[in-house]
């Protein structure tokens, strides 16, 4: 049977990963994969991480199985940081949310449930966004079509182009939006165009699906639900998938949510049946360790503090190496102007580098940076800026 196949291709992330980790030149630098470092260039496990696991190791009784959506302490944790813990969406109970392994489970199982049980089968997502959206979608069986977002020339988002082209978004359509620190552009909306894509929304009868990867790495965990809040003010209906990958740093412990809000809880209630079915069938029901972790922090008030704490040092730390890395290129004497690099947030920005210049970097200087540009701040540290920005001078 097997012999008819043929290889698939490498991941263009996750096998450029592969690729550095083969490569045995010394000061090998990885701006590939959107996975925090530290200064050290290590991936940390939370302090708060760390003391919650202690006691849930000391406290837990059973390894028994969760219902299908996870406990329901968890998918309140998850509730109260979309919404804000006093969000009438809650105590009116038109939200229910489910424990996803990780942000990409979470956009699965928001997939099938599009795919199966709403109209319309045709998902816009923006051009660019996150290289994963168009495989897991089509995957479902989703049509996927593209809204202009970024201006290439101006290393800006282009808004005008972005609502001109989300104006053929038929009503029905799925729209899919980055809460905050857009991958890869690390551009997001103010919050007057959240507010006028909000409104542009509900007159349009779009279902608004929001990708919450990254909160709290850009402004703040409150302030980076800010456009989500928005829309829900103007939209009865919304469709979210969040992770905790990245501001728990619990990449592999499988974390996510996918919640979904409704007119009233009849409503939620109804079309949350539908989702459960649809993890029954694909993975039963989620791994227990990373969501009692999360909810272990969330629910206490020492824990969350320290928390905060750790993810405001993530995020300062990238937006000082976002800082460092203009000022080196240009003592490095690189006269382009990178200074957009400052105004980005997030782990990601495009950095204008064309692909021969990213291949070069890669070959003689065994800097990884994905083909299309795009580089994780997050992968920079003090140590390897020197010679990252020496490197990019030359090529
Ligand atoms: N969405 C976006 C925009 C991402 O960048 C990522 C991860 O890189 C995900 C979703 C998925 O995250 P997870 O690792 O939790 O599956």
């Amino acid at each position: 049977m097997f012999e008819q196949l043929s290889a698939a291709p490498a991941d263009p992330i996750l096998g450029l990963t592969e690729a550095f980790k083969k490569d045995t030149r010394t000061g090998k630098i990885n701006l590939g994969v959107g996975i925090y470092k530290d200064e050290a260039g290590t991936t940390p496990i939370l302090s708060c991480v760390k003391k919650a696991e202690e006691q849930l190791l000391s406290q837990e009784t059973t390894k028994s199985y969760l219902s299908i959506e996870g406990t329901p302490e968890y998918g309140l944790g998850v509730q109260r940081l979309l919404f804000g813990s006093d969000s009438d969406i809650i105590s009116a109970g038109r939200a229910r949310s489910a424990h996803a392994p990780g942000g990409t489970g979470a956009l699965r199982v928001c997939a099938e449930f599009i795919a199966r049980h709403l109209p319309s089968k045709r998902i816009w997502v923006s051009n660019p966004t996150w290289a994963n959206h168009g495989n897991v979608f089509k995957a479902a069986g989703l049509e996927v079509v593209t809204y202009d977002y970024y201006d290439a020339e101006a290393k800006d988002k282009d808004f005008a182009a972005m609502k001109n082209s989300l104006q053929q978004v038929a009503a029905g359509d799925t729209v899919l939006f980055h809460g905050c620190c857009h991958n890869p552009t690390g551009i997001d909306p103010t919050a007057e165009e959240w507010e006028e894509l909000a409104r542009l929304s509900a007159a349009g009868g779009w279902l608004p699906l929001f990708d919450f990867a990254y909160q709290g790495f850009g402004k703040g965990i409150e302030e980076d639900a800010a456009g989500l809040r928005i829309f829900a003010e103007h939209n009865p209906e919304l469709l979210i998938a969040s992770s905790f990958s990245k501001n728990f740093g619990l990449y592999n412990e499988r974390v996510g949510g996918f919640t979904l809000v409704a007119r009233d809880a009849t409503q939620a209630d109804n079309a949350f049946s539908q989702v459960k079915s649809i993890i029954r069938a694909n993975y039963s029901n989620p791994p227990f360790h990373g969501g009692g972790i999360v909810t272990t922090v969330l629910n206490n008030a020492s824990l969350y503090a320290e928390w905060e704490k750790e993810v405001a040092e993530m995020r300062d730390r990238i937006q000082g190496m976002r800082d460092l890395f203009v000022d080196t290129l240009k003592e490095k004497g690189v006269s382009q102007d990178f200074s957009f690099i400052s105004r980005q947030c997030g782990m990601f920005s495009f950095s204008g580098l064309n692909p021969d210049q990213v291949k070069r970097l890669k070959d003689e200087f065994a800097i990884y940076i994905v083909g299309s540009g795009r580089i994780s701040v997050a992968g920079m540290t003090r140590n390897n800026m020197d010679a990252l920005c020496s490197a990019i001078a030359q090529v």
